[in-house]
């Protein structure tokens, strides 16, 4: 299948690591030009180094939750993408691991500013630039705590399920030319696990060991955590023409990890 988007210009959010990263490399590879950002300017060059692209790829040093500059990025990818951009990947984040009693009044106010302005900035400042295109369309990375929430994981999962239900009211509002949707993912090797894989109390432990005792513990019917380019491949799909018809959907991305019908 065709995912129609030789010519195209999307934005990736957080397009330096996991699944930005290989969400750009295959737009890149799908022939969309793509722009990239994240905080890090080390980790972007690295990203920068990987994806090669040439001129097709942009990147972009980015604070998503400094609105300044979101609108500095949204300008220069304006002046590079030509005015218009087909596809927008609210990417960026992580989660935060703790229960109510100990996620202080200050960590909810964080964690609501990261998971709610990290889509609310980049949909004001980038949506001119949406509005420009033929057929212009939205994917928001979630998870599936915004449907599934778990004690551990408290503010996220509040805040996530939030999220979704902003997704969705723009999915209404937005139409009938812009298309938004989400993908709901599981658990994905990437830079978060790598992380929490590196803290790990047994500094014995082997990585592969250490990441199939994670799969059993959560019960993950492939048995695995998921790879990058996995929910990758299903943000390349909400986001093309191939999906002209969905719109305000979520897809899971989970290894069939979750419990509702
Ligand atoms: P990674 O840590 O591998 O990548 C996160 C990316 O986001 C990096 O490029 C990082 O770059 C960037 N980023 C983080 N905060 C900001 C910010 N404020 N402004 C700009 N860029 C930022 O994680 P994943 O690939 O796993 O995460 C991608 C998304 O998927 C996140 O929103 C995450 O919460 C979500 N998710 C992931 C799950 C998983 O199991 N992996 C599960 C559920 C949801 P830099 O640090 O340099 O800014």
């Amino acid at each position: 299948m065709d995912l129609g988007y030789s010519g195209r210009t999307a934005v990736v959010t957080g397009g330096t690591s996991g699944i930005g990263l290989a969400t750009a490399r295959l737009l890149l590879a799908e022939g969309a030009r793509v722009a990239i950002c994240g905080r890090d300017a080390g980790r972007l060059e690295r990203a920068r180094d990987t994806l090669g692209g040439g001129d097709q790829l942009f990147a972009h040093r980015c604070d998503v939750l400094r609105r300044e500059e979101v609108e500095a990025f949204a300008a220069a990818v304006a002046e590079w993408g030509g005015g218009a951009l087909d596809l927008l990947v609210n990417n960026a984040g992580q989660g935060r691991v703790s229960t109510f009693a100990e996620t202080t009044d200050a960590a909810w106010y964080e964690e609501l500013e990261l998971k709610f302005f990290s889509q609310v900035l980049p949909l004001r400042a980038f949506k001119p630039l949406l509005d420009r295109a033929a057929a212009p369309a939205i994917v928001g990375v979630n998870s599936l705590l915004a449907v599934q929430p778990e004690a551990h994981m408290v503010c996220t999962s509040a805040a996530r399920a939030g999220v979704q239900s902003l997704l969705k009211s723009l999915a209404t509002e937005f139409a009938p030319h812009i298309r938004v949707n989400s993908i709901l993912l599981g658990l994905v090797d990437s830079g978060q696990w790598q992380r929490r894989f590196e803290a790990r109390p047994d500094q014995a432990q082997s990585r592969d060991s250490w990441f199939g005792d994670l799969a059993r513990k959560k019960g993950i019917p492939l048995g695995r955590l998921g790879d990058p380019e996995e929910p990758a491949r299903a943000i390349l799909f909400l986001g093309s023409p191939a999906a002209s018809y969905v719109t305000g959907a979520s897809l899971e991305v989970s290894g069939g990890v979750s419990r509702h019908i």
